[in-house]
Formats: C-alpha cells, structure tokens, sequence
C-alpha cells in the first residue's frame, strides 16, 4: 500500500494531505506553506496533480493558487454549494489571513475510483469529506474534530445541518483525519452520533 503524507501547514496548523494513488498526486486542502507542500509533492512519483478541497474557509486554500500553477494542476474540485464563498474577498481572518490570491476556477467533484465525496454541510454549505477505500482513510477536514465536531459559527456555518449529518454516518470502520491528528470511529450507529476517540500522537502515516 502506498503511504499518504500529513503536512501540517498555516499559521492554524491545518492538516493538508497529499495522497499519491498511481500516477495522480490528490493534493487535500493546501491552506499554507506553499513552498513545503510543493517540495513534498515534487518527491512523489506522480506525473499529474488534483486539488480537493474540504470546504472553501482560507485557511484550506491559502495556498491553492500556488500549487496548483507551479504543479500545473489538472482539476481544483469543490463542492459547488462553497463556490461563492471560495473567490469572496469577505473569506479571510485579517489581519492573519487575508483573501487567498491567484485562486483558478474550481470545479464540481469530480469522483472517481480512487475516492468518493460524502456531503457533510453544516461547517460550511458545501462542506464534504472525502472517502479514499484503498487505505481506508476517511478525510473530514473541519467537519469533525476529536471528540466534537466542527464549528458552525464561521461563514457558511450551520449547526442544525452539520449535527444532522453526522449522524448516520456510515457504519464502517474507518479511520479519519482531521484538521489535525487522526480520529478513529468506531462504529456510527444510525441515526446516532458517531463516537469518536482522539489518538492525536499516534498518527501513523505522519512524515513531518
Ligand atoms: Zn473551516
């Protein structure tokens, strides 16, 4: 099995991914450090790029713009429902973190064999996770967060949409990957809340 790299990258410490299956390279929310997560995607034995995106808040695509020039990336996939919020001026954290620059057009996912989108509003409206079986490894970005989930009240929020779901999520066990460190669900009973236990030090898969 191919290893997947966990970079940690902003002033936030968002986690992005970069998950080499075959010859493409996904690249999962490169939020920062543009410089770091080109190095490290240039060390992969990839001849093509996608960017997926968890959700359109600038601490995700900081560094969009970047990547995806110098990586020539093929796709940016976002869920549309996050489209308007991706290129609005209003999506920043001054003064750390001003409008991502230099940002090309996102597309609708795209799935494919290699993964598949869960729609999970509530974070954001077009708030997804992205579900890759070969490892397994569920990616949920700021949806849920060890032992809680996300919060609500940044644009795009809504608690009642995010709380809805979470429940019945699927039964499997996976692991997921967060924001930061590793969550593993055991069991999602339907329409229950997961239970989630946090394991933050023992990331297996963390390169740096
Ligand atoms: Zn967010």
């Amino acid at each position: 099995m191919t290893d997947f790299i966990i970079q940690s990258v902003g002033m936030l410490e968002v986690n992005c991914m970069l998950v080499p299956v075959g010859k493409t390279l996904y690249i999962i929310d490169p939020g920062g450090d543009a410089a770091k997560i080109i190095k490290l995607a240039k060390s992969q034995d990839c001849s093509e790029t996608i960017i997926l995106l968890t959700h359109a808040h600038v601490d995700h695509i900081g560094a969009v713009g970047a990547v995806a020039t110098t990586l020539k990336a093929k796709a940016v996939y976002l869920h549309r429902n996050d489209h308007e919020l991706y290129s609005s001026p209003a999506n920043c954290l001054r003064p750390w973190f001003p409008p991502a620059k230099n940002l090309p057009p996102p597309t609708h996912f795209v799935e494919n064999e290699d993964f598949s989108v869960i729609e999970t509003p509530g974070h954001t409206q077009g708030c997804v996770c992205l579900y890759f079986k070969q490892f397994p490894a569920l990616f949920v970005g700021d949806t849920i967060f060890a032992g809680s989930v996300g919060r609500t009240d940044l644009p795009g929020g809504n608690q009642e949409h995010l709380h809805s779901e979470c429940s019945g999520s699927r039964g499997d066990d996976v692991t997921q990957f967060s924001r930061k460190g590793k969550i593993r669900v055991r069991k999602c009973e339907p329409r229950g809340r997961a239970r989630v236990s946090a394991h933050p030090q023992s990331v297996p898969h963390r390169h740096t």
